[in-house]
Order: structure tokens, then C-alpha cells, then sequence
């Protein structure tokens, strides 16, 4: 397959696209040219020419609005109109409609969300059907999403922020994993620990401290990782301690604390967690099949997921559940099943996932399969369960490689949507995070601007560099600082 663009400024988002429909692999079946002819494209795919990817830029019918682009990886309206025409190209050649259509980015919602603010939610739908080719099934479920969002979408304030604290510590690396977690059952792990939870405590002083002199106010905490409870409950009582000492919990809305591995889930850690005020913890199953958990490298049964789910319901917490649709050796109607058992245990939030190949995975890497064919994946049938069984979504987002271009959804019992994940989804407010690999956000609350501040990605760096850690919590004062003058 070849694909000849105007110019090299679009490649990156054709690639997307072309990865989209499934015709770009690393094998380099496919290649790009650039022609410098800023006025046509052309397809070339299993030796056909794709004759209307042809002066695409001048394209002029596709429906547009005054400043459509919000938040999707397209970055202006000559690339929407190339987007647009490869699209129909890629339609054509293949047969396939990608879920959601162009969109190749991580929030689609979001920007559903800001056009409707914009344009209104007939527009959008429109425009979302016309103009990206999103299938009517993801317009409907953004709009819901948009709907279910709203409560929570009017809570924050200009002051708001959140607080994540990142445990980068497993007992064991999933087959499917891409992050940067480290099995607690190497040495070099355990030797590592103290160290990282001490200095961890010490970022949250600094990060407590900073976010006290610019007032702002606490909306909710979450740990994530990695696998918070993979630390001992004596290390979490030191991180639990040091957050209630140097932020003020009093407006804290929400306060998670992800369980997700089954067996670094004990009675003594549980009961910490609540003394400590946590009131939402995720323990994930992924699947209730034994075969796939063991195919895909976790050291538990899902009688462990369904003991530990008991135990959290003991000690009064709302649970979400994590699944993964597409693992090695499971098939739809067995995800169906794992679905189906986590309605009838009847947690507050169930999330489905649609798996993603990543490249640093060791699924990718040892030369698994993926599904024969992704589109005996639908995630509809599992949606009409949720909603029959009185699930609601509340956020959604992509990652690329992600089985049949799907989307992950949460799903939440009403009242129940995790307030955390529509901010952080949605970008709502600053997300202040600690930890290694931890990604500050600071978001300015009356404009569009969002500025990343990076910790260390590995725990050796983190602990190691510790006094750049530090410094680099000056970039919060400065952000507020520019919005301050600016407002
Ligand atoms: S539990 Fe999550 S972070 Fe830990 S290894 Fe598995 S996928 Fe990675």
C-alpha cells in the first residue's frame, strides 16, 4: 500500500488514520510519500488507485463549522479535508467504518462535549456523523456520556484540583501491560520501596504546601499505579498519613484507591484504607475466566477477584471492577459471561476496556495474536446488559492499538460515576501528581490551556534525582502565576 501526501505537516495524523483501518503495520506493508504537490493524495492499496483521494485539499463538500477542530488530533481544516477524503478512500478500499470514524484521539467525548457547548447537540450529532464519520451507536453513547457528566461538570470551581499519587509496584507484570511497574518480588524492587515511599511523602509535603498558598481546593484523591496495595500496610498508612497531614481532606470530594490486583488485597490493608477515609477502591478481574487470567500472566484466580470483592464490600467501599475485552484466549461470548457475573455481584462501577496492543507489552512482543477477527468484537451487546441492569456511562476514552478501534467506558450505578475520572477525562481541572511517572496538569480554569509538568518515569530516576522532582513543583506557581496576569 502506498499513500502519497501533499506535504510532510499531515503524516502523522494519516498514519493515524491509516492505522485506524487497519491497513498500516509495522511490517512496512504500507509507505508514505511526500510528493510536495500541495494539491492531491493518492491511495494506492493492493495495486488499485484510489482516484478520489485526488485534490483533496480543494475538497469542499464535507460539512464544516467555524472552529471545528476542538480537541481531536486534526489539527486544522486543510487536515480534516485530507482526513476526510483518505477516509472515504479507506471506506471504499476496505469496507470498514472505524467506530469512531476520523476521530483518531484519546478524548472523543471531550470534544463532543465542547461543540455541543458551541454549537449546540444537534450540530454536533451532525456534524459528528457527516463531517468524522462516527458510527450512530458512539454518538449515541458521547451523548449520553455528555448527559450523565453534567452534575459533575458543575461542581468544579476555579479553585478545584485533584491530587494522584502514582505506586509504580506490582506483584507480578501483566502480558498486556505497557506501564512502567516493577514486580515487588525483585530485589531491586524491594530494596527500592522505602526509599520511594520516603521521598514520595516528601513530594507531597512540597505539593501540599504549594497548593495551600494558591488556595486551591481539593476536589479528590486517587492513587493509581502500578498497584497501590502491593505495598505493605504499613508503607500505605505512611502515604495515607502524609496526605491527610499536608492537604486539606475537609473538601474532598472523592477518595480512591485502586486494589487492582486481587491477591495484594488483605483485611488489614482494607481495614486501613477506610480508618484512613478512602471511600471508592477498584479491584479488577479483567475476566472471570482462570484460562485467560493465566494466559495473560496475572498470579490470581477469579475466586481471588471474587473474595476480594467481598472484602471491600465488608469494609463499606464503592467498587469499580476493570475488564479487558479481547485478552488472548477469550471470545466474545466469554467476555459476555465475565460481564454478566459482574452485574449479578452488582458493583457501583464496572469498567470496560477495550485491550490495546501496545509495543512495550509482552503480549506484543512474544508474538501472541490478536483476535482473529476484531470485529466479532462489538461492545454493544455488553453496553445493552449494562443498561438493562441500570449501568450508566460516564466517561470514555481511546488508546491507539486498541482492539477494533474501540473505546474504554465506564460505567457507574446512578449517583455512583467516579468524579476523578470525568476530570481527569474531560481535563476539568489541574491534576496535581506524585510519584514516578506521574504527570502534573495544570489547566488554566478559565481558558483551554493545559501545561504538562513530567516527574521521572522510573523509580530509580524518581528516587535518585529526587531535587528536580522538587523543583519542578515551581512550574505550578509560575502557571498560576501567568493565569493570574492574564485573567
Ligand atoms: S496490574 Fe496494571 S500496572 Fe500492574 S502489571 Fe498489570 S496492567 Fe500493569
Amino acid at each position: 500500500m502506498h499513500l502519497t501526501l501533499p506535504n510532510e505537516k499531515h503524516r502523522y495524523e494519516m498514519e493515524n488514520l491509516l492505522r485506524l483501518f487497519g491497513v498500516l503495520h509495522a511490517d512496512g506493508a504500507c509507505a508514505l510519500h511526500i510528493s510536495g504537490d500541495s494539491a492531491h493524495a493518492l491511495l494506492t492499496l493492493d495495486g488499485r488507485d484510489y482516484a478520489h483521494a485526488a485534490a483533496v485539499i480543494r475538497d469542499a463538500n464535507a460539512p464544516k463549522l467555524s472552529n471545528p477542530i476542538g480537541a481531536a488530533c486534526i489539527t486544522d481544516a486543510d487536515e480534516l479535508a485530507l482526513a476526510q477524503a483518505l477516509g472515504r478512500c479507506l471506506l471504499q478500499a476496505t469496507g470498514r467504518t472505524p467506530p469512531w470514524g476520523l476521530l483518531t484521539g484519546v478524548r472523543p467525548t471531550k470534544l463532543f462535549r465542547r461543540l455541543v457547548q458551541r454549537h449546540g447537540l444537534d450540530t454536533t450529532r451532525a456534524y459528528f456523523a457527516d463531517a468524522l464519520f462516527v458510527r450512530p451507536e458512539k454518538i449515541a453513547l458521547a451523548e449520553a456520556i455528555y448527559r450523565n457528566q453534567r452534575a459533575v461538570l458543575e461542581e468544579t470551581t476555579p479553585q478545584s484540583f485533584s491530587l494522584y499519587v502514582g505506586i509504580p509496584f506490582c506483584p507480578t507484570r501483566c502480558a498486556y501491560c505497557s506501564f512502567v511497574s516493577h514486580s515487588i518480588t525483585e530485589s531491586k524492587a524491594q530494596r527500592l520501596i522505602p526509599q520511594y515511599v520516603e521521598k514520595l511523602c516528601e513530594e507531597l509535603a512540597h505539593t501540599g504546601m504549594v497548593a495551600h498558598a494558591l488556595g486551591l481546593r481539593l476536589e479528590s484523591v486517587y492513587f493509581g499505579g502500578g498497584t497501590p496495595t502491593s505495598l505493605s500496610a504499613a508503607q500505605l498508612d505512611t502515604l495515607l498519613t502524609a496526605v491527610k497531614t499536608h492537604f486539606d481532606l475537609s473538601t474532598c470530594r472523592e477518595y480512591t484507591v485502586e486494589a487492582g490486583r486481587p491477591d495484594t488485597v488483605t483485611a488489614e490493608k482494607f481495614a486501613l484504607l477506610q480508618s484512613h477515609g478512602v471511600g471508592r477502591v477498584s479491584v479488577n478481574p479483567q475476566t472471570f475466566s482462570d484460562a485467560v487470567l493465566r494466559t495473560i500472566g496475572r498470579a490470581h484466580t477469579a475466586q481471588a477477584a471474587r473474595d476480594a470483592y467481598a472484602l471491600a464490600r465488608q469494609y463499606g467501599f464503592a467498587v469499580n471492577m476493570d475488564f479487558i475485552a479481547g485478552l488472548p484466549g477469550d471470545t466474545p461470548e466469554g467476555f459476555a459471561a465475565s460481564i454478566a457475573e459482574a452485574i449479578a455481584l452488582a458493583p457501583e462501577n464496572i469498567t470496560v476496556h477495550a485491550l490495546a496492543r501496545k509495543r512495550a507489552a509482552a503480549l506484543s512482543q512474544d508474538g501472541q495474536s490478536p483476535p482473529e477477527d476484531e470485529r466479532d468484537w462489538q461492545l454493544e451487546g455488553v453496553s445493552a446488559a449494562l443498561t438493562s441492569a441500570g449501568y450508566a456511562p460516564y466517561y470514555s476514552y481511546r488508546q491507539s492499538k486498541s482492539l477494533g478501534a474501540l473505546e474504554n467506558t465506564g460505567w457507574a450505578k446512578r449517583h455512583f460515576a467516579s468524579r476523578y475520572n470525568i476530570y481527569m477525562m474531560e481535563e476539568l481541572h489541574t491534576v496535581l501528581s506524585c510519584g514516578a511517572g506521574a504527570v502534573t496538569k495544570l489547566k488554566d480554569p478559565r481558558g483551554e490551556t493545559i501545561e504538562r509538568v513530567f516527574n521521572f518515569k522510573y523509580p530509580y530516576e524518581y528516587v535518585g534525582r529526587f531535587a528536580q522532582i522538587l523543583s519542578r513543583k515551581d512550574e505550578i506557581l509560575r502557571f498560576y502565576g501567568e493565569i493570574g496576569q492574564k485573567n
